[in-house]
């Protein structure tokens, strides 16, 4: 989700700039295609400025339950799974049209509580997620099933049939994204969902709801429920109506929800998990592009993305430089409230959250970090923190370790490629890698050694065009989203042999 070009952004911001304490925000879960009140339990905050915004209610497994029931009669009375599947294409092109056409309102109600500037969200994330949207429709009437070779006096077939209700789980960082991620492929393979924003960000992903039923899309096959983990995740991933799950969020978090599954019955899972991703470049890299690619790594949303580059890796000729050419562009960063400043670096989602970050980089520097810039939080209302690069890390230091989720990295420096993979290496996680290296050979041999789901070379980020799948290794995830395989994995195949 990259940022747009500063003139571009200007021009957008000037009509999307908003008071957050006047916004008016959905209110309730969205079931059935209303919104259902209940009593609120959970405040939700503006990180940007640190104050309380509103509360939300918290749906317990009852609630859970009457979403499960208004999935599985939208699915009946609108034969969404079964209908001829151009149908289901033209509805999720329209719902696309008309997130585009509400960008503006889908990026205040993201912006207000998350760490998401809204000049982004409206030119980035908005479209970005309409084209995913569009993308995933595509499959729904060009996927075939296959024919399959048997005797002449028999015939095999694989069929391919939606799962029925899918249970999605979203995090924080990107809920546009995040919920699209979701609901594309989902829905297109003709299932009904029952999806759980998180209770920090549950805005936009309410109104992205909304609009479907607006576009056309049956009432009844998005619904979103409110909650926290503990209550209301459980409640989702253990109900037995819910077919599948599809969770992207904490590697903490998709162990007990894994846990969860075991105990309450077995049912198959996506998990897209943390990370803690290495940034490798060689002495005959590009520098200006390496510099620019590696800040982009770590700089957009605070560092707070799963694929965050946060361990730069540099070949000892070419890291004096790149250090300190590193160090002057964090240095430019600035920080602005996501309703404000365009071109303002971005708040941590939570005081608790920058006080988590703030622990690593203490405790980093108490085992023998080197401090290159950054250290503390911006002293300014909010909870902003400022980007951070630590030179002279042990493979055991905290900051080398832990996901931080935030705008920090650590620079360690190789002498031989064999060093370099060495210190790629992580114990826990493989979510994804980048490469620097003029030598195409070489980033070959090296993409194909590295521990990860995901590997770019000579860049770092998706690309836009969403037929990569992305998933982890290891404890970074389990299946994948976007591509073909996101499509499939929201269709369970059936075998089926006649004898004639
Ligand atoms: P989180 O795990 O705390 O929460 C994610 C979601 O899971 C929230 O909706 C939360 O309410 C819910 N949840 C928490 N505990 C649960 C439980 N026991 N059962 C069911 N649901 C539960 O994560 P977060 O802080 O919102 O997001 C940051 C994390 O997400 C980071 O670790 C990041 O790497 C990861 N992430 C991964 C990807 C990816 O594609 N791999 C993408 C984005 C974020």
């Amino acid at each position: 989700m990259g940022r747009v070009a500063a003139t571009e952004t200007n021009a957008i911001l000037m009509t999307l700039a908003f008071d957050p304490t006047r916004l008016p925000l959905p209110n309730g879960h969205f079931i059935g295609g209303q919104y259902v009140e209940r009593p609120p339990e959970m405040l939700v905050h503006a990180p940007s400025s640190g104050q309380p915004l509103a509360e939300i209610p918290c749906a317990d497994s009852d609630l859970v339950d009457q979403a499960v029931d208004a999935a599985k009669v939208a699915l009946k009375s609108s034969g969404w799974g079964d209908a001829a599947p151009r149908d289901r294409l033209r509805a999720l092109h329209a719902w696309a049209d008309l997130m585009e056409a509400e960008a503006a309102t889908l990026a205040r109600l993201e912006a207000v509580c998350s760490s998401r500037p809204v000049a982004d969200v409206a030119a980035g994330d908005v479209g970005v997620t309409a084209t995913q949207i569009r993308f995933f429709a595509e499959f729904a009437d060009k996927e075939c099933g296959d024919l399959v070779p048997t005797s002449k006096a028999q015939l095999g077939f694989i069929d391919h049939e939606p799962y029925g209700v899918i249970g999605a789980i979203t995090p924080w960082n990107f809920p546009i994204s995040m919920a699209g991620w979701k609901l594309g492929p989902a829905l297109a393979a003709g299932n009904a969902v029952v999806l759980k924003p998180s209770e920090m960000t549950p805005y936009s992903t309410l109104y992205m709801a909304e609009l479907a039923v607006r576009a056309g899309i049956p009432a009844g096959l998005i619904n979103v429920v409110l909650g926290d983990g503990p209550r209301t995740g459980n409640a989702i991933t253990g109900h037995p109506g819910i077919s599948k799950v599809s969770f992207t969020g904490s590697t903490r978090a998709g162990s007990a929800i894994m846990e969860n599954i075991a105990r309450t019955g077995i049912k198959p899972m996506t998990l897209e998990l943390g990370g803690k991703s290495p940034q490798l470049v060689f002495a005959d890299a590009d520098l200006d592009l390496a510099a620019e690619c590696l800040a982009k790594g770590i700089l957009p949303n605070a560092g707070q993305f799963c694929v965050a580059g946060s361990r730069m890796i540099v070949h000892h000729s070419i890291a004096e430089a790149l250090a300190e050419r590193l160090a002057q562009r964090f240095a430019q960063e600035t920080p602005a409230a996501t309703w404000d400043d365009p071109g303002g670096s971005s708040p941590i989602i939570s005081e608790a959250q920058l006080q988590r970050i703030d622990g690593i980089v203490q405790a980093a520097l108490g085992q023998g970090a080197e401090l290159l810039c950054g250290g503390s939080r911006f002293d300014r209302p909010g909870s902003y923190y400022q980007p951070t690069l630590l030179a002279g890390v042990s493979a055991e230091n905290p900051a080398v370790t832990e996901e931080i989720f935030g705008p920090v990295a650590t620079f360690q420096t190789f002498d031989s490629e064999e060093e370099a993979l060495r210190l790629a290496s992580h114990p826990t996680y493989g979510l994804c890698a980048g490469i620097f290296s003029g030598d195409l050979t070489r980033a070959v041999r090296v993409s194909r050694a590295l521990e990860a789901g995901t590997v770019w070379v000579n860049r770092y980020g998706r690309s836009q065009d969403h037929i990569l799948p992305t998933g982890g290794w290891k404890a970074s995830g389990l299946g994948k989203d976007l591509g073909r395989e996101a499509f499939l994995a929201n269709r369970r195949s059936k075998s089926v042999l006649i004898d004639l």
